[in-house]
């Protein structure tokens, strides 16, 4: 009898349901962003299932991330009710290996109880092999061999499978030796690490063929979302399983391809129509995610590189706004322009959880951070600690603690050995006896400790040289701003040295984050009052309740929709990324150009582009020039603003020669020559480097006050939030007051947003 047509495929497009329906043999479906790849693929399993042709533990799809399965799986359970009892096989690559791998762990040299080590535990191991080995790990840092051992784990590499080459890149040529080392150390400690997960799977597949069968047999339909991501070891992993039914389906899209990086290989999708021949290929060109002029600015960009496939997209959704492209004066005026529209969106009754802002480096998020716990706007970050969380941020804020408060014993057990000096826990033990026999804080105790003969000399030479360097911050913090002395504090501790020896982007990454809180402490007036700032931003952090604007990189973004999406920092050097520009190399840009693309197109309604003219780079302020990106997105699906709230615009003056100080234009774009005028030509000659003095500081934006407390508020005193209403004051420290506002309840807020009721 025929079968009622299911209405998940009733809703789908043809072409979609033909991926649907073609359950048996190879499939690739390539399409463009929001065309309905996943949600095809979501049908696709709800359908196998639904027609029996497989029961949910005889299908292994493959996610880009654990909530990406979760969704998936949230969605077949409405297609087709309880009848799913679970998807053991739906989770990303790691996750359905290390299942694997449970099973047989023997085979790997591993008991099944094994651990899963982490990027600390892995680097802690590695350091101690190279030490056995007396090289020098200033010259041969271990982040340096994690980093390698990564990339030989990704592409599918044993110890015994490197070459001379990839040999001589670590130690003049011990490269081999340390990996197998590593391995042999991790196999003794019943552990292995992320990339093993699947190192160890392909190689017990490989050697072991039963093993492999018993998964063909098993796994009657394959899937796999963002296959253009997909490394070396992901794809020969899957290979193996799929050669022998052959009914694999992959999705992907080449524009999309973000993690080169971190070894993807989108040949890997060229490829897939050699490795499964006669693999039909499906491709969507209707998008349901995006506005045209969305759809339209996001297309005109993606069409400027020229590795690619190459795809039309069109919709059917209305028109909608052009993408906003907003330049701004400085950061902290870009984080309070987003604020606002944000707020606006918010009266018009938009949810905060359907926003997103997403940026291209971690250090971006602490600006929009700070604005947005003063304005209370609820936010969460994704993938990635809050700023005040992170490691490094926490290890500054320790030294700036110990020098502002020596009694901080917590800040400086946190920082005493950070970077190695070489006190160990025994060191520790001995300070922390000490200070409780004297009743001293800790960092007296150890001084006085340090002149005993109570510790080896070593310890107390390094213990009494800290000390030293503590009392000389402590007397150059009068004279020297709080940014200022937090730079010499990096440098001298050899803070930054350690990281920089790293050569890692990870380190890189974290040196920026360091040099965005030297930033944001220029806002303050002295270091009590910034460091109090921070203890008020880190109390908000433990704040969890309802509707969230998301903030989070553009990778993380992947496959994910918003209604409202901002993107900041669209100036060369932030977007694309400085090290991209100084990799030079062509496939690097068009890496960032993929992420551009990936960007824009998270968005369904509306798009914000922003970019600032000047940015703070170590005190000095630097004018910036807007992103390459923005100049290639198609005119006609873009309006182009600047709001000149804060002085005179260079970056305006580059543009038309014109000097308007407080102009505020919402205009179409101006005309390309237009742009390229003398003031451009000129800035570019110049390199678009201002002396730093010249430039007049920007209007202090509301983000930028100083910290100091107010004296015309007092406890008992009505007052007006203009996020929280009408309140009374019940308790006032430094610039912070505790206020029970009328409808919202009592809450800690900072004295500035408050005015007199
Ligand atoms: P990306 O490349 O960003 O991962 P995608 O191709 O996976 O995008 P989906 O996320 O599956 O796209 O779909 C984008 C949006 O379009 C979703 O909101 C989805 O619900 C909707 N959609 C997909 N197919 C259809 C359809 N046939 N009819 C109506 N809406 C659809
Ligand atoms: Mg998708």
């Amino acid at each position: 009898p025929p079968v009622e047509a299911p209405n998940w495929v009733a809703n789908l497009n043809p072409p979609q349901r033909d991926a649907v329906l073609t359950s048996e043999g190879p499939v690739l479906m390539l399409a463009g962003a929001g065309t309905g790849k996943t949600a095809a693929l979501t049908a696709r399993l709800a359908n196998l299932v639904h027609e029996r042709k497989a029961w949910p533990s005889e299908i292994l799809c493959v996610t880009f991330t654990n909530r990406a399965a979760r969704e998936m799986r949230e969605r077949v359970g409405t297609l087709i009710g309880p009848a799913v009892e679970g998807m053991p096989w739906l989770g990303t690559f790691h996750s359905i290996c290390a299942r694997m791998l449970r099973r047989h762990a023997e085979l790997a040299g591993l008991e099944s109880n094994y651990t899963i080590i982490d990027m600390d535990d892995q680097q802690r191991l590695l350091k101690q092999l190279i030490a056995e080995r007396e090289l020098d790990e200033k010259r041969w840092p271990a982040r340096q061999l994690a980093g390698l051992i990564d990339r030989w784990k990704n592409r599918g590499l044993n110890p015994e499978d490197l070459d001379a080459a990839e040999n001589e890149s670590y130690a003049n040529g011990r490269g081999q030796e340390l990996y197998a080392a590593y391995q042999a150390r991790l196999k003794a400690l019943n552990a292995c690490d992320f990339g093993d997960l699947l190192l160890h799977m392909l190689n017990i597949f490989r050697r072991n063929r039963d093993v492999l069968e018993q998964y063909q047999q098993r796994f009657k339909y394959v899937m796999v979302d963002e296959y253009q991501d997909t490394n070396a070891v992901q794809y020969l992993w899957l290979r193996l399983i799929a050669q022998a039914r052959k009914n694999i389906c992959v999705v992907g899209d080449d524009d999309q391809s973000i993690y080169s990086w971190r070894g993807a290989e989108v040949a890997n999708i060229l490829r897939f129509e050699k490795d499964f021949p006669g693999a039909k290929v499906i491709r969507l060109e209707q998008n349901y995610r995006s506005t045209p002029q969305i759809l339209a600015a996001a297309s005109g960009l993606i069409a400027e590189n020229s590795e690619r496939l190459g795809k039309t997209l069109w919709t059917e959704r209305h028109a909608g706004d052009p993408v906003r492209v907003v330049g701004v004066w400085d950061a902290p005026e870009e984080a309070r322009r987003v604020g606002e529209d944000i707020e606006r969106l918010e009266r018009e009754g938009a949810p905060l959880d359907q926003i997103a802002i997403l940026v291209r480096a971690q250090y971006q998020t602490r600006e929009f951070e700070d604005r947005f716990i003063q304005i209370g706007l609820n936010y969460r970050i994704v993938g990635g600690f809050r700023f005040y969380e992170r490691a490094e941020i926490r290890d500054a804020l320790a030294y700036l603690r110990v020098i502002a408060q020596p009694s901080d014993d917590l800040a400086f057990e946190r920082i005493y050995n950070q970077p190695k000096r070489g006190l160990g826990a025994k060191t520790l033990e001995k300070m922390h006896q000490h200070a409780r026999k004297t009743g001293m804080p800790l960092a007296a105790a150890s001084l006085q400790l340090a002149d005993s003969d109570e510790l080896p000399k070593r310890a107390g030479g390094t213990i009494a040289a800290l000390m030293r360097d503590f009392l000389r911050w402590r007397e150059e913090a009068d004279n020297l701003s709080s940014a200022e002395l937090l730079r010499q504090v990096l440098e001298e501790s050899g803070y930054n040295a350690m990281l920089q020896a790293e050569r890692s982007a990870e380190a890189a990454g974290r040196l920026e984050n360091l040099s965005e809180l030297a930033r944001a402490m220029e806002d303050y007036e002295s270091l009590t009052d910034f460091l109090e700032h921070v203890s008020l931003v880190m109390d908000n952090d433990a704040r969890d309740d309802g509707e969230k604007i998301t903030i989070m990189t553009m990778h993380a973004a992947k496959g994910l929709e918003f209604e409202h999406v901002f993107l900041p920092g669209w100036e060369e050097g932030v977007f694309p990324s400085q090290r991209s520009l100084d990799e030079g190399g062509l496939a690097s840009l068009e890496e960032e150009r993929r992420l551009a693309y990936v960007a824009i197109t998270r968005a369904r309604r509306r798009c914000t582009i922003l970019h600032a003219a000047n940015r703070r780079i170590y005190g000095q302020w630097t004018s910036s020039i807007p992103s390459r990106f923005i100049e290639e997105l198609p005119e006609d699906h873009i309006e182009q603003e600047t709001t000149m709230s804060g002085g005179a615009s260079l970056w305006r003056a580059n543009w038309s020669d014109q000097d308007d100080p407080f102009a505020h234009v919402s205009s179409s774009r101006p005309e390309r020559s237009q742009q390229r005028g003398p003031g451009w030509q000129r800035a570019l000659a110049t390199g678009y480097q201002t002396t730093p003095k010249k430039l007049k500081e920007p209007t202090r934006s509301a983000a930028s006050f100083a910290a100091k407390a107010r004296k015309d508020v007092a406890i008992g005193d009505r007052v007006f939030h203009e996020k929280f209403g009408y309140g009374e004051v019940q308790a006032q420290e430094g610039n912070k007051l505790e206020i029970a506002f009328e409808t919202t309840g009592v809450k800690r807020v900072i004295d500035s947003f408050v005015k007199k009721a």
